[in-house]
């Protein structure tokens, strides 16, 4: 069944309606009211996508509202004020809405209202939200994407936002533990968190965000049992602080290697600090140029600080709210939960649970112990090598793609998506975190909106060039 176009003069379809493909749908449609955008999520409530689809009221932000402002109107800020679920939010910014975390459930309605106000509803121009899941492109001589269902969406131009991936189980792929009720893989999915014993030990594996966010909810369900965290180096992620500036102090000599960066920041914070400023200043002054630090290196620079300076990079880089910060050391305070630096290995079966040991980090005596539940936090998986994804699949089938060799996600030029011998696609783009291997952070939506903003003005342009990956984010790191 192919999709009618009548009277737009141009189609363009997005895969994908979690914030970053919602948000280039809505810039587009204010910039070329006469294109059809068509937007295609699974979901019943388009906009919002994993990161604010999925939440439990103990979530927050972890970006203040100042910084989650993407250009669309009403304002963040504005849609904000008065509602009750800010009232702690505001009274722990002194007022300043601007400062405040807000929940992520109000940031979710936020975008799935937007998104709702520019649908239309007959063929023509502007924006049309397909529900459904594209599992591969249309065969040529014909441009567009074929859904699950069997609906064709014909399109000049595609764009892939599809965002977050479930987890990669940190486990051999032949682990028995993979199939077992007691695992669970993605804890996004509806029943990972079910049927769990409210006494039980669970095991959360990894101590980043998802943990915090997974040890918050399951708190927050009545979950009294013990629960232990754990990943390799026990990093939490630090908290964010109120409060304080720094200037920038990278460019315009940009560090050749990740030693001379963590060098120059580990220096910069003794500066800082010796100022009275917090650490947290000195990490958002060097938020502006990251993604051209990034892009300075070699691959062989760039597998180094994957390997040894990415999981403290990610606990100074992605911060918890205050709040949050606050919940999780009253759990530890309390002994519920707790954190430790080591490997988990030799799983076996013991009842409904599994049995499992824990080598330390740096040694130490090993530790068995039994839980009920294994929940895989490891956060959203970006590698796409050999992952199963019918569209991914399809594209790389037809030469279409590249993913990158670090395992971070789709190769692309200023989100013009490159096949597998470096061609620029002009009708095929990509964004958000899939764009990981050329810009490294593009993962919270003050780069991503950045992101969007120059892609959305280099199509509604028809240019194939636009503003480079460096003027994107020229001004970007102020605040947070
Ligand atoms: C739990 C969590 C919390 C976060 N909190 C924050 C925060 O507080 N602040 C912040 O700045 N950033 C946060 N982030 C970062 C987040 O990555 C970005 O803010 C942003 O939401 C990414 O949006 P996205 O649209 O690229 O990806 P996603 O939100 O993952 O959305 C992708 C969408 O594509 C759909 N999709 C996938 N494949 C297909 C297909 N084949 N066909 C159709 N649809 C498809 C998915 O169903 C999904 O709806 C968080 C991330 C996570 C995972």
């Amino acid at each position: 069944m192919a999709f009618d176009t009548p009277t737009a003069r141009r189609t363009l379809a997005i895969v994908g309606g979690g914030f970053s493909g919602s948000l280039l749908a809505l810039k587009l449609v204010a910039l070329r009211p006469d294109w059809r955008v068509v937007l295609i999520d699974p979901s019943s409530r388009p906009g919002r996508g994993l990161a604010y689809g999925a939440c439990a009221p103990s979530h927050l932000l972890n970006v203040p509202v100042a910084r989650m402002e993407a250009g669309l109107s009403p304002a963040y800020g504005d849609w904000l004020a008065g509602r009750a679920e800010m009232v702690e939010a505001l009274a722990e910014s002194g007022g300043e809405m601007s400062a405040a975390f807000s929940p992520r459930e109000l940031w979710g309605q936020y975008l799935q209202q937007q998104v709702a106000a520019a649908r239309v509803t007959d063929n023509g121009a502007g924006l049309t939200v397909l529900r459904g899941e594209a599992v591969r492109l249309l065969d040529a001589p014909r441009r567009g994407l074929v859904l699950s269902d069997g609906r064709e969406v014909e399109a000049d131009t595609v764009v892939l936002a599809t965002g977050n991936l479930p987890p990669r189980p940190p486990l051999p792929a032949d682990s028995w533990l993979q199939d077992a009720a007691c695992f669970a893989a993605d804890p996004w999915a509806h029943d990972a968190l079910t049927v769990i014993d409210p006494d039980a030990p669970v095991l959360l594996l990894g101590t980043g965000l998802t943990m915090v966010d997974i040890a918050l909810k399951l708190a927050e369900e009545g979950h009294r049992g013990p629960m232990l965290a754990v990943s390799r180096r026990g990093l939490l992620p630090g908290a964010h602080r109120y409060g304080g500036h720094w200037e920038p102090f990278l460019a315009p000599m940009l560090p050749a290697s990740p030693l001379t960066l963590s060098k120059a920041i580990r220096a910069e914070v003794r500066r800082a600090e010796a100022a009275g400023q917090p650490w947290q200043r000195v990490i958002d002054a060097v938020r502006p140029v990251i993604a051209r630090i990034w892009s300075t290196w070699t691959p062989k620079q760039k597998r180094q600080f994957l390997r040894h300076q990415r999981p403290r990079w990610d606990v100074h880089r992605h911060r918890m709210a205050p709040r949050i910060a606050g919940r999780i050391e009253a759990l530890m305070a309390d002994g519920q939960l707790s954190v430790r630096a080591a490997r988990s290995r030799d799983w076996t079966p013991a009842g409904d649970g599994v049995a499992v040991t824990l080598h330390p980090r740096g040694g130490g005596p090993a530790e068995t112990l039994t839980v009920a539940r294994v929940i895989n936090c490891t956060g959203p998986r970006s590698d796409l090598q050999g992952l199963e994804v019918p569209l991914y699949a399809d594209l790389a089938r037809k030469g279409l793609i590249a993913p990158d060799d670090l395992g971070l996600g789709l190769e692309t030029a200023d989100c013009a998506v490159l096949g597998p011998r470096g061609e620029v696609s002009t009708w095929l783009h990509a964004l958000g975190p899939l764009t990981r291997p050329a810009w490294w952070e593009i993962t919270a939506v003050p780069e991503i909106t950045a992101q969007v903003d120059g892609l959305a003005h280099r199509l509604a342009e028809d240019a194939v060039v636009g503003p480079s990956l460096e003027e994107a984010f020229v001004d970007l790191g102020a605040g947070i």
